[in-house]
């Protein structure tokens, strides 16, 4: 698993300065085309290992726009019990 920046990114750059692993990059940057942010799920380690809880999602100032994610190629360890779709933080 890692962690996905959804739809309702507002594009602020909290996030992306935050990420131990540099698995983060901006609207431009974003290989979906999507006008949002983006997370690498192949080099995301839902920061394990750094940080009690994902830097990103703590940033993030829109409340459940980081999620947990299943996407395939996500190769670091995941934490335990967390659901794909639900947020990474509660606000
Ligand atoms: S969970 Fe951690 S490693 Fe993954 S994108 Fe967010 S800050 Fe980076
Ligand atoms: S901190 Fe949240 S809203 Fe801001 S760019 Fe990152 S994911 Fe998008």
């Amino acid at each position: 698993m890692a962690v996905k920046i959804t739809d309702i990114c507002i594009n602020c750059d909290a996030c992306l300065d935050e990420c131990p692993t540099e698995s983060i990059v901006d609207n431009d940057e974003n290989p979906t085309g999507e006008d949002i942010y983006y997370v690498n799920p192949e080099t995301c380690t839902e920061c394990i290992g750094d940080n009690d809880e994902p830097a990103c999602a703590e940033a993030c100032p829109t409340e459940g726009c980081i999620v947990w994610d299943a996407r395939e190629g996500a190769s670091h360890p995941t934490r335990d019990g967390m659901i794909a779709g639900e947020p990474c933080v509660e606000d």
